[in-house]
């Protein structure tokens, strides 16, 4: 969100005309009188923005509304098919991609998984995504939007992907490329950035003010959202918390720190631990899905695996409560599937070691959108740019 000068004419018709259109959005069908009693705007100002509205296909009147004696009022309500977004969810092995409508719902969808770490493949197949959505999005009077892109790696406050460790990639300008070839806005951000955000927009964290979504998968990475906004640091790549230290001596991680905490409780470490057990014979191969059924059998070894792993989820969590004060911790990405066995583990770790008033003010939640988090957050962040740019602040200036 760009402030502009006080006093500049531009930002009072900007405020103006982003709380008629929230107004809209919000309590829609809705007629101009109620949007000027329940805004306090007077009726000239009103009419003028939902006007401007109107021309811009924002908005759209529809018969009449209840009245109570003459002339029936029009009433206005939000065009959410004026146009289009995609968004991109780009996974260490998976591309999963999305088109939605303005309010975030998914038109179509596809989902590519990936055996390759070559950037050139993995681009192509970006591109091949982006080409299919494109091709089954409605006819619109703004066509697509934007495109918005959740990676597993470090963005900076320039949307340039500095290092995805997992990917292998450092210095990667995926936002040009995209835009080079598409000619249509794109964003780039942080996959647990951008899962937070479609979290808090649609999913275990709305209407909540301070939470932390904790997005465990290969790695883990956190994103942070406080008083409504996302914190990135001062460069960017705030909530690196999968790399703070849980056990001095630890193990080594490839980031130069010991004893991070995505080394006792992401995906790979479950895995790891996992080898060192007989759990399946020589021929099948342990992966998500084979330890998610077996601990749907109630395999006891898996149930003693996913313990641990429960344990050293909610050991991390101490310190992301004990530091932020959040009122939600919301886990999401692809452990969350196995909130039947790690959660009650995560409750018991957290009421042995948690101080009382932590304890009786966090809930710990998980994700809604399963596995769409991330597609729907960098989704909304093309939605969000598009219209700050025809001067509407989705969340409000005031
Ligand atoms: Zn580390």
């Amino acid at each position: 969100m760009k402030l502009l000068k006080t006093g500049d004419q531009n930002l009072v018709k900007q405020i103006n005309k982003t709380i008629v259109f929230n107004t809209i959005k919000d309590k829609g069908p809705v007629s101009r009188a109620q949007i000027s009693k329940d805004t306090g705007l007077n009726k000239a100002t009103v009419s003028t923005m939902v006007s401007e509205l109107l021309k811009e296909s924002f908005v759209n009147e529809i018969g009449s509304g209840q009245s109570s004696g003459g002339r029936k009022p029009v009433m206005l309500y939000f065009n959410q098919h004026a146009g289009y977004s995609i968004g991109i969810d780009l996974g260490v092995n998976y591309i999963l991609g999305i088109l939605t409508n303005f309010n975030g719902d998914i038109i179509e969808k596809n989902m590519k998984t990936l055996n390759t770490l070559e950037i050139d493949e993995i681009i192509n197949q970006i591109f091949l995504s982006i080409e299919s959505l494109m091709k089954k999005a409605p006819e619109s009077p703004y066509g697509i939007i934007g495109i918005g892109i959740g990676v597993p790696g470090q963005v900076d406050q320039h949307e340039r992907i500095l290092f995805a460790p997992n990917l292998n990639w450092k210095n990667i300008d995926l936002k040009k490329i995209v835009e080079d070839r598409f000619s249509i806005p794109t964003s780039i951000e942080n996959e647990a950035n951008a899962g937070a955000t479609g979290e808090q927009l649609y999913g275990a964290g709305k209407d909540i003010t301070n939470q932390v979504y904790v997005s465990i998968g290969i790695g883990i990475g956190t994103g942070i959202i406080i008083n409504n906004r996302l914190y990135r640091g001062s460069s960017g790549i705030s909530g690196e918390m999968g790399h703070f230290t849980i056990d001095t001596n630890g193990i080594k991680c490839s980031c130069g720190n010991r004893g991070c905490w995505e080394l006792y409780a992401s995906e790979s470490a479950l895995f790891k631990i996992a080898e060192k057990q007989d759990l399946a014979s020589k021929n099948v191969e342990i992966d998500l899905d084979f330890l998610l059924t077996e601990a749907q059998k109630g395999n006891p070894k898996v149930l003693q695996l996913l313990n641990t792993l429960g344990e050293n989820i909610g050991f991390g969590i101490i310190n992301i409560i004990n530091t932020f004060n959040p009122e939600v911790i919301i886990i999401g990405n692809r452990m969350a599937q196995f909130e039947n066995w790690i959660m009650n583990p995560i409750k018991r770790v957290l009421e042995e070691r948690l101080s009382f008033y932590h304890k009786s003010n966090t809930a710990i939640r998980f994700s809604i959108l399963g596995n769409y988090s991330t597609a729907l957050g960098a989704n909304s962040f093309a939605i969000t740019n598009f219209l700050s740019n025809m001067k509407i602040t989705e969340t409000g200036l005031v």
